[in-house]
This record gives C-alpha cells, sequence and structure tokens, in this order.
C-alpha cells in the first residue's frame, strides 16, 4: 500500500544518479519500516555511482545508503535510536549455521543489492536491527556499519595487548582501524596517510604518530590494517609487518585491478594476511554493544553534514577532500 511519497537519491545505472520521487509502503511479514534520520557516504557508493564495483555485488536502479541510523515507524522502539545489519543472511546454507554470515551463499546487501537509507523510509527485516541505547549519539550511530566492517577483521586478527599496530589509509575506515585497535590495548598505533589535514583526526583516533608514506614505515610491526586501497598501500603493508606479522586488507582498490607482490618475502616472513568482507551478525551485535554503552565514540569521525537536497555537494566533497574530512553525511530530515 503506498502511504505517501518522499525523495530517494537512487543510481538508475553506472553514471546515473538523482533524487528521484518514491513511494511509501507498508514493510512485509517479518519487517520493519525505519525512518532513516542520517545516512553516512563511502568511497564504496562512489563505486557504485561509477560502475567499478564488481557487478556481482550491486544491481541497478539502487536507492544508496548502507551506513545509516534511524527511527523505526510505529514500533515499540519509540523513538529510540535503531541501526540494522546490511548484509542479509539467508539463515540457513551452511555458511549461515557456522555463524559467518558475511559468507552467506546469497548475497544481499542493504544499499548494494536491496534499495539503501537515502530514502523516506527502509524496510529491514526485523531480526537485523538493534535498538541502541538511550545515551546513543545518532552521529555514532551512523559509523555502526563501518565500524562493524574494521570490528569483524581485527577480531579475526585477534591483536595480543601490547602489539604495534600500523594502519595505512586516512579515511574514514583508516580512523575506525586506529580508534578500535584501541579496544586490544596496543603499545602503539602508527598511521600513515597522504592528507596532512587528517593529523588532528588520527589523533583522536587514537594514533600515536600521524605521516605520509615517505620514507616507508620500519617493518617491525606485529598487525598492519590497510584501509587505502591502492596497489602502493598494499605493497607499503605487505612490507610494515614483522617476521610472523598479521596484515588485514580492508582497502578496495577498484574491480578487476591487480596488484604485483614479491610472494617469496611473504613466506619467507610467515605472514598471515586476511583479506575481510563485510561482518558477520554477531561482530555487528558486538560493535552495537560498544556504541550504547559508549566504550567505543566514534562520532568525531562525522566531519560534514549536508540534508538530503544538497547530495551533490556531499558527492563532491567525497570525491575531492579539501582540508580535514572525516566522514560525510546525509541529514534525512530537518533538525
Ligand atoms: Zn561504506
Ligand atoms: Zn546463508
Amino acid at each position: 500500500m503506498i502511504t505517501g511519497a518522499g525523495r530517494s537519491l537512487v543510481v538508475a545505472a553506472p553514471g546515473s544518479v538523482s533524487l528521484a520521487a518514491s513511494g511509501l509502503s507498508s514493510p512485509a511479514e517479518g519487517e520493519l519500516s525505519v525512518r532513516p534520520k542520517l545516512v553516512g557516504l563511502c568511497g564504496t557508493d562512489l563505486e557504485i555511482i561509477d560502475g567499478r564495483i564488481d557487478p556481482a555485488y550491486v544491481r541497478y536502479p539502487i536507492v544508496l545508503g548502507h551506513e545509516w541510523c534511524g527511527v523505526v515507524e510505529g514500533g515499540q522502539e519509540g523513538e529510540q535510536l535503531v541501526v540494522g545489519e546490511g548484509v542479509v543472511p539467508c539463515g540457513h546454507c551452511q555458511r549461515c549455521r557456522q555463524g559467518r554470515t558475511n559468507l552467506c551463499e546469497t548475497y544481499d546487501e542493504v544499499g548494494f543489492t536491496r534499495d539503501g537509507a537515502a530514502a523516506p523510509e527502509i524496510r529491514v527485516p526485523r531480526s537485523l536491527v538493534h535498538v541502541l541505547g538511550p545515551a546513543a549519539d545518532p552521529a555514532a550511530a551512523v559509523l555502526a556499519e563501518p565500524a562493524a566492517v574494521v570490528y569483524q577483521a581485527l577480531r579475526r586478527a585477534a591483536p595480543a595487548p601490547g602489539w604495534r599496530v600500523l594502519v595505512i589509509g586516512d579515511g574514514t575506515i583508516g580512523l575506525l582501524g586506529a580508534l578500535l585497535s584501541g579496544l586490544w590495548s596496543p603499545a602503539v598505533v602508527d598511521v600513515v596517510g597522504t592528507r596532512a589535514d587528517q593529523a588532528e583526526l588520527a589523533s583522536r583516533a587514537g594514533a600515536d604518530s600521524f605521516r605520509p608514506p615517505e620514507p616507508a614505515p620500519g617493518a617491525d610491526y606485529d598487525l598492519v590494517i590497510e584501509a587505502a586501497g591502492s596497489p602502493a598501500a598494499v605493497v607499503s603493508a605487505l612490507a610494515a609487518a614483522r617476521r610472523g606479522g598479521v596484515v588485514l586488507l580492508l582497502g578496495l582498490p577498484t574491480h578487476g585491478h591487480e596488484t604485483p607482490f614479491a610472494v617469496a618475502d611473504a613466506v619467507n616472513r610467515d605472514l598471515a594476511i586476511h583479506a575481510s568482507f563485510s561482518y558477520t551478525s554477531s561482530a555487528f551485535a558486538e560493535v552495537v554493544a560498544l556504541l550504547s554503552s559508549r566504550r567505543l565514540d566514534p562520532s568525531f569521525i562525522v566531519t560534514h553534514r549536508f540534508p538530503l537536497e544538497e547530495w551533490s555537494q556531499a558527492l563532491e566533497v567525497l570525491r575531492q577532500p579539501i582540508g580535514e574530512r572525516g566522514k560525510v553525511v546525509l541529514e534525512m530530515e530537518p533538525g
């Protein structure tokens, strides 16, 4: 049943993005209708817009918005802030049964294969909606999704207290990498970035140092988080890990691009290289608990806010950062 109308940020096909009228319909059985408050934009949205993403992981037309927080329409949740897991697992395939819901045999993800939150409403399976604590800050909540991506990877790396951590990349994922690695009590967190304007944000994320890629950092890090997504950054990450160290690949280079690296060096140095995709339900739930308790507060990473109508300026800031720039968000309602 169509009950009203609003506007959604739609990518009709690669290269074609616009605000389009959309109807509001009643949620289906087992779904909740959520009114988005804030929607985060990231490099992956640009890849969807440009058609640079692996076609197996997107469908067009698609409403953007895989990072969001909002309020359930007419639910018992009242005006409490909610977030939702973006990956929609089938629940019965072998991987789902193992708890590895990020690897569900049927890939289905909000903002990629089903419509995202840059819209008057988003429909989410009830089981994937998480209510945040009453003190939750929307600017922190909107980062739940990218924080879960980083948390999933870190949990897999299982850092020991006292580890030396290097983060390569000064975007949101890099900043979250520095911030979340703090949960494992590292001795040192160094951040390498190409944009000097990010130094203050890196420091607030807990970085002990922030420096450019050259000269190359020493090869003595227990854990290296690659969050830049460029071939050069991947090579630097592999070179900076100590013998027996762990390298987490979180950056997403353009689909089809290849990165040559010295395999013999990686073998001789006994590296554990983890490429990490998305997050499991349990990783997302743990991030929600950290946000609810404010043990994790990434809200400072939101540096730019635009009303939905100014979506093109928001995308421009995302493409061409000037000065300090963390997460760019769209405000879905006034105030
Ligand atoms: Zn994202
Ligand atoms: Zn499944």
